[in-house]
Parts: C-alpha cells; sequence; structure tokens
C-alpha cells in the first residue's frame, strides 16, 4: 500500500513564494487523497504490489489508477524538486542542455511560464527529457510525461502544479504571479539531477 511522503522541509519553509496553509492542505488532504483512492483502485487486481512507476506507465489505465496515481507520483516529484534555498540558476551538464535547447535562461523561464498559463482548467506544465531533447509541455488533470498515450513522451525532470488549489489561498486567480515565484524555490541542484540519472 502507498503511504504518503514526508517532506525535506516544512509547511512554512517555502513562504513568501507558496504559503503554509497551502502545503499543509495540499500535502495533508490533496496528495493523501490520491494516494488513498488509489490504494483503493488497485487492490486486488494486477496492480497490486508494482511499484508507482510500473502503474502509471502501463497500458490501458482505468480512470481512477491514471487519475491517482498520476496525482501520487506528480506531487511525490513536485515537493522533491522545491526548496526553501531556491533562487540559483542551473549549472553542469543539465545547464549546457538547457541553454542549447532555449538560448538563455530568461527565455527558458517565458516558454515554461506561457505554457503554465495555456493549460486551460487543472493540471501540470513540465520539463521533459525527452528521445529528441529537453521539451516543455503541459498535460491535463494528474497525467504526465511519463504516461504511455501523451503526445510528449518522456522523463519530466521539472514540474509545477497549476491546479488552482496550489495556489489559490495565496494568489487568488492570479496563476501568473504564483508561477513567477516558483522560480524562487526550485531546486535546480535536484533538476540537474534527474536530468543526468534520465534515459
Ligand atoms: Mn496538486
Amino acid at each position: 500500500m502507498f503511504e504518503l511522503p514526508k517532506l525535506k522541509y516544512s509547511y512554512d519553509a517555502l513562504l513568501p513564494h507558496i504559503d503554509a496553509k497551502t502545503m499543509e492542505i495540499h500535502h495533508t488532504k490533496h496528495h493523501a487523497a490520491y494516494i488513498s483512492a488509489l490504494n483503493d483502485a488497485i487492490t486486488g487486481t494486477k496492480s497490486e504490489g508494482k511499484s508507482l512507476e510500473e502503474i502509471i506507465k502501463g497500458e490501458n489505465l482505468s480512470p481512477a489508477v491514471r487519475n491517482n496515481g498520476g496525482g501520487h507520483w506528480n506531487h511525490s516529484f513536485f515537493w522533491e524538486i522545491l526548496t526553501p534555498n531556491g533562487g540559483s540558476v542551473p549549472s553542469g551538464p543539465f545547464a549546457e542542455e538547457l541553454l542549447k535547447v532555449f538560448n538563455n535562461f530568461e527565455n527558458f523561464k517565458e516558454e515554461f511560464e506561457k505554457a503554465a498559463l495555456a493549460r486551460f482548467g487543472s493540471g501540470w506544465v513540465w520539463l521533459v527529457k525527452t528521445q529528441d531533447g529537453l521539451m516543455i509541455c503541459s498535460t491535463p488533470n494528474q497525467d504526465n510525461p511519463l504516461m504511455k498515450d501523451v503526445p510528449i513522451h518522456g522523463t519530466p525532470i521539472l514540474g509545477l502544479d497549476v491546479w488552482e488549489h496550489a495556489y489559490y489561498l495565496n494568489y487568488q486567480n492570479h496563476r501568473a504571479d504564483y508561477v513567477k515565484a516558483f522560480w524562487n524555490v526550485v531546486d535546480w541542484e535536484e533538476v540537474g539531477r534527474r536530468f543526468s540519472e534520465a534515459s
């Protein structure tokens, strides 16, 4: 059975960019609910006992497994690429590749922000390592680029939750301000590590 992962920082650690109440509700209510619904959905099926990645990379996912398995993976990933000590810039092989594809860091951020604002309704925006190199994409609901039938398939190395539950308490309808604030809490070291480890 899947369990709610612990965060490596406190709920108020990302202030003022992400507020403590949002973090607490997002982790203990939203993320926990995906896990509990995922456990319910896989109990007694052939998915029971498989790893989360194996499950969401599978064929013909039921809506319950897709939404809640994706929800569990996406949130677990999201907590790990955030840090109270953010605000730096990428470095190493990841930075070299990023600059090759997007010319400069500011341009990359602009493209990512554009994708975040263009996502209608609920979903995620991603930086993905694909067969054809680094790409920005967005997915609806709790889909992600690991899933088989998404338009841009690959390994997510950066992701941002643009569901209203991720920002509404602090930013209300101002998604653009939340997306800009996100850059202050990105753990580029972790993103770079994921870039290097992705096949
Ligand atoms: Mn969320």
